[in-house]
């Protein structure tokens, strides 16, 4: 009999590992997906107007001067844009809110399941050495018309809103290959805001004092976009 009690009593204890096992196991998984926005493929989200995407994050800083690292600034202008839309009561998603690491296929995955009319990723721009300063906007090597554009729309607001040299709206690559990743793979209207070069102090100067200008011109620009396909 007591060999009876003892083996529940141990089973007991097995069972209650074994719960907590799987409760800890299922919080880390959690984790795990909404952190890599695993999530997505899971659970299908609702769709949304517009997916703004804040360029690097977690371990890739992106370009960077100094303590200056340009996925942080990605991040406050596209928190920022996300505001101004949603008081337009435009429905928007950021592709993330967090420094994280997020691959370029999740980004596009992110806008391609919620099917965003519209995909704006937010980057700055470096250079190894040299003075080079300005905002450029970067589309498709398709080079459609309307992409150009949408682009052309931004970089103008911006351009009211206030930067050191407008070096226009571009398409393709800046550096080997065809095309930005996230504009060749997503499925919607896209371009990609190279918003000044961190590598250049006045650069950088505008960038702080204009960010609210800024996401207000984005904003504006995508609304006006939105407007124009309904
Ligand atoms: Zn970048």
């Amino acid at each position: 009999m007591k060999r009876i009690i003892s083996f529940i009593s141990e089973n007991k204890k097995m069972s209650f590992f074994l719960l907590l096992f799987l409760i800890v196991g299922c919080v880390l998984a959690g984790m795990y997906f909404t952190l890599s926005n695993g999530v997505t493929d899971i659970l299908r989200p609702e769709k949304v107007s517009v997916v703004i995407d804040a360029g690097h994050g977690g371990k890739d800083l992106g370009a960077s001067l100094g303590e200056r690292a340009e996925k942080d600034d990605n991040l406050r202008l596209a928190l920022k844009v996300r505001d101004y839309l949603e008081e337009k009561n435009i429905s928007v998603a950021v592709t993330r809110t967090l420094d994280v690491y997020l691959s370029l296929e999740n980004r596009c995955r992110f806008a391609n399941i919620r099917s965003a009319d519209l995909f704006v990723s937010l980057h700055r721009n470096s250079v190894a050495s040299g003075e080079a300063k300005g905002v450029e906007v970067w589309i498709g090597s398709e080079n459609l018309p309307e992409d150009r554009a949408f682009a052309q729309s931004i970089i103008d607001g911006l351009e009211r809103a206030g930067i050191s040299e407008n070096r226009g709206v571009k398409s393709g690559y800046a550096r080997e290959g065809s095309d930005y990743y996230v504009n060749k793979h997503t499925d919607m209207m896209s371009c990609l805001v190279e918003l000044g070069f961190i590598t250049n102090e006045t650069d950088n100067k505008l960038y702080d004092d204009n960010l609210d200008a800024y996401a207000r011109a984005i904003a504006d620009a995508i609304e006006a976009q939105l407007n124009k396909k309904n």
